[in-house]
């Protein structure tokens, strides 16, 4: 199974809500939003890749402007 984690950067309030609920991933960037550590840049969004969703899902539930997307085999989870 292969998890793509995406956030859309130009919608990110800089809340923090991600980076507590899972730092493993998410940091905030120099530029003050939030950033997927290790992720490749794709226009104004970053995309991670990875073996398990694990707590990037929480930090999608949990992001209030929806900006945060897990896919799982392509198809969006949360
Ligand atoms: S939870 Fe959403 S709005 Fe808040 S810092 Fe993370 S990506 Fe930005």
């Amino acid at each position: 199974m292969v998890f793509k984690v995406e956030i859309e950067r130009k919608k990110c309030t800089s809340c923090g809500n991600c980076v507590d609920e899972c730092p493993e991933y998410f940091e905030i960037d120099e530029d003050g939003f939030s950033h997927l550590k290790g992720s490749e840049r794709v226009g104004d969004n970053d995309e991670l890749e990875l073996e398990d969703g694990d707590c990037s899902i929480d930090a999608a539930m949990g992001c209030p402007v929806v900006c945060i997307h897990v896919y799982e085999d392509g198809e969006e989870i949360s």
